[in-house]
């Protein structure tokens, strides 16, 4: 009898690393992301508009609390669970999967990481709940890679108030967020300053960004700031220049790695899945050596990502991970997870460029995965000054 045939994208036993309480509710949130989520997925991807729904579904999923489990649960996860959620929330879908990630790593981190006491409190809690939905502003349309020396989005300080103008460009959830954290230059210092701008305020425009063939369920905006007051008390004060920002983005690149590991995963499902069912000249092309070339090297690109992403939470865990093992990460693993979509696209042929396959979604969300939060080029010059000593962005 010949040996089964094994279906696991993780071959090398990473998930092993966790520990028994963790794997099985890991377990249980992938049923429950394939039984609630997933049905909406494809339909909104589509029609390119947000699936409210989703998001009473993830909140009782308690996903966006598992970062500050003082807002949430209260039961601390380790930082490798993290990885491994986020993982199979874009097993299931890159979309929504940035949907959550803008609200919790981006809104949510910044009050976080730069809020004090009394700011964390006042916002954390409802949005941990997901009754408060949060967005980030940082690029504009003239900075994007350039952000931080390039922001001409200004605040100036009068009485007791900021007034904030400028246009903010890609802004993930800005169409309807309920908080979004701007960042401004400080027209009387030039540094950079983070505000909580609630959506609706007078001079606060947010338009959708139209025509997306990548992550279409997400609802990026264009946002025009007109004189924007906001007051002292919603001014980050915890945020002393682009140096704070920074952090809150080292952070979140080490997701976006995982990210691209979780959309490389179920390219190699879905591609290994087609090729023992697809038949062709009498067999089914899973026996062809051609397409056991193209899934074995996206087999070993997920192994070679997995390492990369456990050990870079290993550090993090350990209070080792620097800026430059997160721009590693995110760079190597978005270029293997691009190399791996068009892989798994090419093994379905004509099917791989129809939506009812899936296969297209992934391909196509991985373009914008590759783009954001520091395109590879960004990350690979902040790699690049750590091991040379040389600064090559200019
Ligand atoms: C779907 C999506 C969601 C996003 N969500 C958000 C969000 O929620 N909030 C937010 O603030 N931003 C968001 N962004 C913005 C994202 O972070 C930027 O698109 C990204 O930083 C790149 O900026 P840019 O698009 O302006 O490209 P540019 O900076 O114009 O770059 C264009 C190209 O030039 C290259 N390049 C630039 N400078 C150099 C250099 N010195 N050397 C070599 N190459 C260089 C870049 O790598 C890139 O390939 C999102 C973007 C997308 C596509």
């Amino acid at each position: 009898m010949p040996k089964p045939a094994n279906p696991t994208p993780d071959f090398f036993g990473f998930a092993d690393l966790l520990d028994d309480g963790e794997r099985a509710e890991l377990a249980a949130m992938r049923d429950c992301l394939e039984a609630e989520i997933k049905p909406l997925a494809n339909d909104a991807w589509d029609r390119a508009e947000f699936p409210f729904e989703a998001i009473e579904k993830i909140a009782k999923l308690g996903l966006a609390g598992y970062h500050y489990p003082e807002y949430g649960d209260g039961r601390p996860r380790s930082e490798l669970f993290s990885g491994f959620l986020n993982l199979e929330l874009n097993r299931v879908d890159p979309s929504l999967a940035v949907f959550a990630g803008v609200h919790n790593g981006l809104a949510m981190g910044s009050i976080h990481g730069g809020g004090d006491q009394e700011q964390r409190d006042r916002w954390l809690p409802d949005m941990a709940a997901m009754r408060t939905i949060g967005a980030f502003a940082l690029t504009e349309p003239e900075g994007g890679s350039d952000v931080a020396g390039g922001m001409r989005t200004t605040a100036r300080r009068d009485g007791d108030t900021w007034v904030l103008n400028g246009a903010k460009r890609w802004i993930g959830n800005g169409t309807f967020a309920d908080v979004v954290v701007v960042w401004a230059r400080d027209t009387a210092d030039g540094n950079v300053k983070g505000f909580v701008v609630h959506q609706g305020t007078p001079g606060f425009t947010a338009t959708k960004i139209e025509g997306k063939i990548a992550l279409r369920t997400v609802q990026n905006a264009d946002i025009t700031l007109d004189e924007v007051r906001v007051p002292e008390a919603d001014r980050l004060q915890r945020i002393n220049s682009f140096r704070d920002t920074a952090a809150v983005l080292a952070r979140t690149r080490g997701g976006v790695a995982w990210q691209a590991l979780g959309v490389a995963v179920r390219a190699y499902e879905l591609a290994r899945e087609y090729a023992v069912e697809r038949v062709q000249f009498g067999k089914p092309i899973g026996a062809f050596q051609m397409i056991q070339d193209l899934l074995v090297k996206i087999l070993g690109n997920v192994t070679a990502m997995f390492g990369m992403v456990v050990r870079l939470n290993q550090l993090t865990a350990a209070g080792r991970a620097g800026a430059e093992q997160a721009a590693l990460a995110k760079a190597f693993t978005t270029t293997r997870m691009r190399e791996c979509v068009a892989w798994a696209r090419e093994l379905f042929g004509g099917n791989g460029i129809v939506l009812d396959y899936e296969i297209a979604k992934f391909f196509a969300d991985a373009e914008a995965v590759y783009s954001f939060e520091g395109s590879r080029e960004m990350n690979t010059l902040i790699v690049g000054k750590s091991i040379t000593g040389h600064s090559a962005f200019a």
